[in-house]
């Protein structure tokens, strides 16, 4: 046992991670394991969620068919199954618990709660019905329950998405897809009766910077070659590198994707009734109103790229006939109540980790650092955070009220209705029997309600 530490297994370093997405399941993992070393300090976690499901942007983020991404909530289930930990989920900061509240049980806080918000293009018409944020949309697909409600017309032929990172590609290959496509993934049923009946023809990827600026990747670049109903098309001027300009591309997946591209460019369309068009050096400058207060089409300026690599417009315009706008130009933190928030960079403000201002607080995830990287990014920065929380440890102030029982006496002198690991079971049980019966992964219930009458009749 670590002699610097007031912690034992009779008394273990009591820790509340609030967000259990892949960044909160990462920490909790560091905690238990350093734990179960010979000189570690014993640990218990609480992992909370505002929502009665765990893994965050797995269940929420991941695209609907990239199902093999998923099999990382077998590693997640796990951890949360550690006797160590315990998920608690249908609890809020700041409407359930307050961060005194936390502090008053737990001798250190993780706040992992990602970035839910989304950045704005600045342009006129962005208010426009049928103008909507990628993470809205990419919310309503998989079921999200803030989104769920949500009534998603799809009455667009023409869809313009902006922005060249994953996110941007998701969102145009599931609009892309036909039902047959996505009958095999666990998009929100409510979403595939949408999708079913879309009428769109043509979907525009708009990256205002060329194809060795682009964000995504390849692997899910190359799926826009393989759409059965959809041709891709990119302009050869549009991704045109001198071969000296070519040569000088030091990164490995941004040569890839130029080469994709460049096949992508050369291929002869087959006339498929859908088409994924990928322009580059082009931004929306006004999304038009149709008459109706309605997105009826949009304005895009040719760019160049200055000495910079920065974009800038060369005065040159085209109007594209979509109705549907969908800006992906990256997610945005939003503040926690009482926790300290840097606005400008839409971060918790932190030093490896440590809140900035904070007393026992930490944070990680896309919190943290922005959001960026992928699943696997989030281990070594909960890693980071958890090696700064055990360098404190002898300077925390340990909780009064230390105890599982005393914050579980706590929420149900609120009436708050716990979400438990094994109550997620029986939604999930619920979740992928109904996929079976119809031929699915999963039918995901979507309704926060009819959740939590799913996990109440399985108690
Ligand atoms: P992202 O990778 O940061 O891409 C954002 C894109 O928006 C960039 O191309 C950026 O272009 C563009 N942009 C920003 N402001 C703009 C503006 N005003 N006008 C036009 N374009 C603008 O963000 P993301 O796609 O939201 O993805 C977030 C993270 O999740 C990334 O790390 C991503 O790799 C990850 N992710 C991974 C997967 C996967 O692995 N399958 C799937 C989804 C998401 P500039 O470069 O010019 O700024």
């Amino acid at each position: 046992m670590n002699a610097s530490t007031p912690y034992t297994s009779e008394r273990p370093l009591h820790v509340a991670v609030i967000g259990s997405g892949p960044s909160g399941i990462y920490a909790a993992e560091a905690l238990l394991k350093q734990g179960a070393t010979p000189d570690g300090i014993p640990a218990e976690v609480d992992v909370y969620d505002r929502l009665p499901t765990p893994y965050g942007l797995v269940r929420y983020g991941v695209a609907p068919d990239h199902l093999k991404i998923k099999s990382v909530t077998a590693l997640f289930f796990k951890v949360l199954s550690n006797p160590g930990a315990r998920f608690l989920g249908n609890v809020e900061l700041g409407k359930d618990l307050s961060v005194d509240d936390l502090k008053a049980h737990y001798d250190a806080i993780i706040y992992t709660v990602g970035a839910s918000a989304d950045r704005r293009l600045g342009v006129p018409g962005e208010d426009l019905a049928g103008s909507l944020s990628a993470t809205e949309f990419v919310a309503w697909y998989n079921g999200h329950p803030d989104a769920a409600a949500r009534e998603m017309v799809l009455h667009a032929s023409g869809v313009a998405v902006v922005g060249a990172g994953n996110v941007a590609l998701d969102v145009s290959r599931i609009l892309a897809k036909t039902a047959t496509e996505l009958h095999s993934s666990d998009i929100a049923p409510h979403a595939l009766s949408a999708l079913e009946t879309s009428p769109v023809s043509d979907v525009y990827l708009l990256a205002r910077r060329g194809p060795a600026q682009a964000k995504f990747t390849t692997k899910e670049l190359r799926e826009f070659g393989e759409l059965s109903d959809a041709d891709v098309l990119v302009r050869p001027e549009e991704i045109a590198l001198s071969d000296a300009e070519y040569d000088a591309i030091s990164d490995n997946t941004v040569r890839k994707n130029v080469d994709v591209l460049r096949e992508f460019a050369a291929r002869v369309p087959r006339g498929l009734p859908r088409r994924v068009h990928l322009r580059f050096l082009v931004s929306p400058t006004e999304l038009q109103d149709d008459g109706q207060g309605r997105v009826g089409a949009v304005r895009i300026e040719r760019n160049r790229l200055d000495d910079s690599g920065n974009a800038v417009g060369t005065g040159e315009y085209e109007e594209l006939p979509v109705q549907m706008v969908l800006r992906s130009v990256g997610y945005k933190g939003v503040a926690l109540p009482g926790v300290p928030f840097d606005d400008k960079r839409g971060v918790i403000p932190n030093e490896q980790g440590r809140v900035v201002g904070g007393q026992g607080e930490y944070t990680s995830g896309w919190i943290k650092r922005g959001p960026s990287g992928v699943i696997g990014t989030n281990k070594a920065d909960s890693v980071e955070t958890v090696a700064s929380l055990l360098a404190d440890v002898p300077h925390l102030t340990p909780a009064p009220q230390p105890t599982r029982q005393s914050i579980d006496a706590l929420l149900a002198s609120r009436n708050v209705d716990v979400v438990s690991l094994s109550d997620y079971q029986a939604l999930e049980a619920h979740e992928l029997a109904g996929g079976e019966a119809a031929g699915r992964p999963r039918l995901k219930v979507a309704q926060l309600a009819q959740m939590l009458d799913v996990i109440r009749a399985g108690r």
